[in-house]
């Protein structure tokens, strides 16, 4: 990943956590029943973690816990594809299988080993109430929305990239040339099993919001799309202008 895409990426996390402050979840430290294998994201997120895996010259922690994945599917649709059949057709999506929830591997003791780059996933999952294993986290609806949102905005970021399972990117990405120091670390085909169960990240198709929501989810968006990396707005990188 280029240093502007990550760039980015953080200037995202940074607007969601300002406009989130609103809230008062029950989310505190070494509380994560949430911390699940059923997490997905983007390859510009993996390529966040990986760095800090080298430079923190943990790989070969890092290479355990990926061994520690349990069994994943193919998605059929990325959050961009789900919101541009939608949109498009208005047609009725047939949902996702529900993935592994058995903990996720990064969780020791309670508290997640790679948190200042853990995904956006990870980063909107919260609850007004203290979840209990099996029951649904409780936000507001625009809170699912707003995350939705930014869920799209960061895929249409690394479209054309890697998109599935934490895990299975995570392991996929193994094979880029600053991660090579991986090959000897990892079973001879782990990669390539990755591989086969990710899709691509698509471009944004326009956004799942209820006009209800438009008054509180148009600051967030205003708030990445306004928001300078270098010289220019996140919006006008995002167009390729
Ligand atoms: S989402 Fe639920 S399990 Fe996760 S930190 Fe918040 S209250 Fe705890
Ligand atoms: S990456 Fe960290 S925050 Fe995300 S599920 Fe795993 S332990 Fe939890």
């Amino acid at each position: 990943m280029s240093c502007l895409k990550e760039d980015i990426l953080q200037s995202i996390y940074e607007a969601f956590a300002e406009w989130s402050a609103r809230f008062l979840f029950a989310c505190e430290k070494e509380c994560a029943v949430c911390c699940t294998q059923n997490v997905t994201i983007t390859a510009v997120e993996g390529e966040a973690i990986h760095r800090l895996i080298r430079e923190t010259g943990r790989e070969v922690w890092f290479a355990r816990k990926l061994q520690e994945k349990g069994e994943t599917f193919r998605p059929r649709m990325t959050t961009n594809d789900f919101a541009g059949a939608c949109l498009g057709k208005g047609e009725d999506v047939p949902p996702e299988e529900v993935g592994n929830l058995s903990a996720c591997p990064f969780l020791e003791k309670d508290c997640c080993q790679i948190y200042e780059v853990r995904p956006f996933s990870c980063r909107c999952f919260a609850s007004e109430q203290r979840c209990i294993s099996g029951i649904s986290a409780l936000v507001p609806e625009y809170y699912l929305s707003a995350s939705t949102a930014v869920l799209q905005i960061i895929e249409h970021l690394g479209q054309g990239e890697y998109w599935g399972n934490l895990l299975n990117v995570l392991t996929a990405l193994c094979d880029l040339p600053e991660n090579k120091r991986y090959a000897s670390l990892l079973p001879a085909s782990f990669v390539d099993q990755s591989r086969v169960q990710l899709v691509k990240a698509q471009p944004l198709p326009g956004f799942l919001l209820f006009e209800d929501e438009m008054e509180q989810i148009a600051p967030l968006l205003t708030a990445i799309f306004t928001r300078k990396v270098g010289e220019k707005t996140i919006e006008s990188i995002l167009n390729g202008r």
